[in-house]
C-alpha cells in the first residue's frame, strides 16, 4: 500500500520537529526531518573542506555524501560516513553555514530525490515529513498540506528555551538571519494555494499537536 503523505512546512523554531514527530508517533506513522539532510551536508561539505561560497565545491561534495537517517519517531539519529552526527549537526557553527549549502539547486534536486524514495521505502501506513518545501516541492501532491507558523517573538522564545538575557536575544538574532536567508529560496512564510495553516503562536505543545492531527484526520478517514 503506498504510505499517506503528511507535508509540514514552517520558519526556524516554530516547532515543527517536535510537532510533526510527536504527531507520527500518535499515528503510527514515520517521521522524516528533511532539515538534517540539509545540515549534515553542510557538516560533510565544511569537513570536506569545501569552499562555501562557490556552488560548485558544495554541489561537487555531493559526490562523496554518504547519509543515512532514521524515520522512526522514536529513534532520531543521523549518520553520514557511519559517524553520528545527530548532535554534531545542531552545532550553532552548521546552523550559521546551512542556508548557504541549502541554497544550491543541485543539492536541493539531489535531496529532494533522496527524500522521496525514503518516503516511498517507508513500512509504516504513513510519513510525516517536515521542512521548508515539502508542500511545494517536494512532495505537492501529498494528500496533507500543513504551513505550522508562529509569531517570530515566539519563535524565538522557544527557540532560546532557557537562555538568559544576551544569549537569548542572540538565538532571536540567529534565527530571523536564517529565515531571512531560506525564504529567498523557500517562502514557507505564506500558505500555497491548498496548503492548510496552523498557526501555533497561542497554542502550547498538546494543543498544537491536537490542531495538526485534527487537519490530518478531516482528510486521512
Ligand atoms: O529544520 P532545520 O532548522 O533543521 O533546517 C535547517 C536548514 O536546512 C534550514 O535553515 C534551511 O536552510 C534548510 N532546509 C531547506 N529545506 C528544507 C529543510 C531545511 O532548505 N526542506
Amino acid at each position: 500500500m503506498t504510505p499517506v503523505m503528511v507535508a509540514i512546512d514552517g520558519p526556524a523554531g516554530s516547532g515543527k520537529s517536535s510537532v510533526s514527530k510527536a504527531v507520527a508517533r500518535r499515528l503510527g506513522y514515520a517521521y522524516l526531518d528533511t532539515g538534517a539532510a540539509y545540515r549534515a551536508l553542510a557538516w560533510h561539505a565544511r569537513h570536506a573542506g569545501a569552499d562555501l561560497d562557490s556552488a560548485e565545491s558544495v554541489a561537487a561534495s555531493l559526490g562523496s555524501f554518504d547519509y543515512a537517517v532514521g524515520t522512526d519517531p522514536d529513534d532520531f539519529w543521523v549518520r553520514v560516513d557511519g559517524v553520528d552526527v545527530t548532535e554534531a549537526i545542531r552545532d550553532p557553527a552548521v546552523s550559521a553555514i546551512v542556508s548557504t549549502v541549502a541554497r544550491v539547486p543541485a543539492v536541493r534536486e539531489h535531496l529532494n530525490a533522496l527524500f522521496r524514495s525514503i518516503a516511498a521505502a517507508t513500512d509504516r501506513p504513513g510519513i510525516v515529513i517536515e521542512g521548508r518545501d515539502i508542500t511545494t516541492v517536494t512532495v505537492p501532491d501529498a494528500p496533507v498540506r500543513i504551513l505550522l507558523t508562529a509569531s517570530e517573538e515566539v519563535r524565538a522564545a522557544r527557540r532560546a528555551g532557557e537562555l538568559s538575557g544576551a544569549a537569548a536575544a542572540q538565538a532571536g538574532v540567529a534565527i530571523a538571519r536564517r529565515d531571512a536567508a531560506d525564504s529567498q529560496v523557500a517562502d514557507f512564510l505564506t500558505a500555497a494555494a491548498g496548503v492548510v495553516t496552523v498557526d501555533s503562536t497561542a497554542l502550547d505543545f498538546v494543543h498544537t499537536v491536537d490542531a495538526v492531527l485534527a487537519v490530518i484526520r478531516s482528510v486521512v478517514a
